[in-house]
């Protein structure tokens, strides 16, 4: 049997052969006192976009990143993007918010794709969008009903932009019998998150934001004056601080460390297979999702000659060659005819859950955080919570988000070491499993 490792086999996104994250070189004196206006700790799609939006309106603004920049999730993502769609998918958000509170989250999803879009054009982001839109597969029928009331929920705005399709019908959107039908939107799309992310950082620079890597935050302090960051290479003041650490909050904020749980995600990239068999598979090129509790996941590259295909390979972090093995027959049984095809590529990142499942934008001891995509709808949504920051740091605002004022909860004796993941991962697939079972 042929190995289904590619000769020359890489653990690094696929993504980052057409934009590799960089270095941010922008330097930091050792032990100096440098100052800005605002310090953004963290340089994914929250940190970079709340930094373009100050940058662009004159404010002084260093980003550091405890790695090279983009090093995160941002440059890691499958690339899926929405608005609503991304949203509440694991909750009752009536039930929880409230129903107006409901509507108004909704309705700013949907303003969030919208400014995603208005910024690529605004800055002439080249990163390979698509709006191809989304097919949300049930793998069993019972999970068709309830993503059916999923849809209901998203088409209350009376727009009517998402529908169900059956079995026969999925066809057009996705050849498997692996789903049992599905929601479809046309409100939806993928790009390449790294070329996103690659302009972002080239638009912060032309708004004179200053970018450091390899800089990481140790201690934030308050001071009659403002914020003294402590850093590896030094200490940096500023009037005001931004958290954007998403998945990799460490201690540098423990208040915050307590609510974010870092949830490992991973991805494989085929051997190009030709457009014409990625088309057979996904005739309308766009990204597919299942409705289990431990998701899976396929889209086209953006040239459209493979296909990218992840999931919970495991909960923590596993080896690329393993994940590879797990991912691999997973795809089979998406698509069986994919048994010969070898990967190229297999990575991983973390992504940030609350315990509620939904975003956080605020401020705590006057530092202004914005964290958690509770799963993949951060492209889209952090970049606008970023936005949202930097409007509020800037006070230019006197609407705030829907997502400010939720409570962040924590819970007890959890300091940001998510021993109980692996524990409810395997509880999840057991329920999969037998929920597939059942169904049979
Ligand atoms: C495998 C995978 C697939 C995904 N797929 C999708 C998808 O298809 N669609 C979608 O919308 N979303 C997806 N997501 C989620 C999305 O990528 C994230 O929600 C988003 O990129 C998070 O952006 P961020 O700016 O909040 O955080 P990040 O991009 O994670 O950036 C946080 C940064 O903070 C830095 N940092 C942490 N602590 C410190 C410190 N003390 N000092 C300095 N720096 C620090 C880290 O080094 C990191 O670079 C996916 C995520 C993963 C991992």
């Amino acid at each position: 049997m042929p190995s289904i490792f590619a000769d020359g086999f890489k653990d690094t996104p696929y993504w980052w052969e057409a934009a590799p994250p960089i270095t941010g070189d922008d330097s930091l004196p050792t032990d100096s006192q440098t100052e800005s206006n605002v310090i953004i700790i963290g340089s994914g799609f929250a940190g970079l976009s709340a930094a373009m939006e100050l940058g662009r309106h004159g404010v002084d603004v260093t980003v550091i990143d405890a790695g090279i920049i983009g090093i995160g999730a941002s440059s890691r993502a499958a690339g899926f993007i929405s608005g609503r769609a991304g949203v509440s998918k694991q909750i009752n958000l009536e039930k929880m918010v409230g129903e107006r509170h409901a509507t108004a989250i909704l309705e700013e999803a949907d303003e969030a794709y919208q400014h995603f879009q208005r910024i690529i054009a605004r800055e002439d982001i080249d990163c390979d969008f698509n709006g191809n839109g989304r097919f949300v597969g049930a793998y069993t029928p019972q999970s068709y009903e309830a993503i059916a009331k999923k849809t209901e929920e998203y088409n209350r705005d009376g727009q009517n932009r998402f529908f169900m399709v059956n079995r026969q019908e999925q066809d057009t959107y996705v050849k498997s019998d692996y789903f049992h039908g599905g929601m479809v939107t046309r409100d939806a799309g993928s790009l390449n998150p790294a070329k996103y992310h690659a302009g972002l950082v080239k638009t912060c620079r032309r708004y004179g934001v200053k970018l450091i890597g390899n800089t990481r935050a140790t201690k934030i302090n308050k001071t009659h004056a403002g914020f003294t960051v402590t850093t590896n290479r030094g200490n940096l003041k500023a009037d005001q601080v931004l958290l954007a650490t998403g998945g990799y909050t460490d201690r540098v904020s423990p208040w915050h460390q307590k609510r974010i749980i870092p949830m490992s995600s991973t991805i494989i990239a085929t051997e190009p297979i030709g457009k014409s068999r990625v088309d057979a598979m996904l005739p309308l090129g766009c990204a597919v999702i299942d409705t289990r509790r431990v998701i899976r996941f396929a889209r086209p590259s953006p040239d459209g000659t493979r296909l990218l295909f992840g999931g919970r390979a495991r909960f923590t972090p596993i080896d690329a060659r393993k994940s590879v093995r797990i991912l691999h027959s997973y795809m089979r049984e998406m698509f069986p005819g994919m048994a010969d095809v070898s990967i190229t590529h297999s990575w991983a990142g973390f992504m940030a859950f609350t315990f509620d499942f939904l975003p956080k934008i605020g401020r705590h001891d006057d530092v202004h955080y914005a964290m958690a995509c509770n799963g993949g709808a951060g492209v889209v949504m952090m970049s606008w919570l970023g936005f949202q920051a930097a409007r509020n740091i800037m006070q230019s605002t006197n609407q705030p988000s829907a997502f400010e004022g939720l409570p962040f909860k924590t819970m007890p004796f959890y300091s940001g070491m998510p021993w109980f993941v692996p524990i409810i991962g395997t509880w999840y697939r057991f329920r999969d499993w037998y929920d597939l079972r059942r169904s049979v």
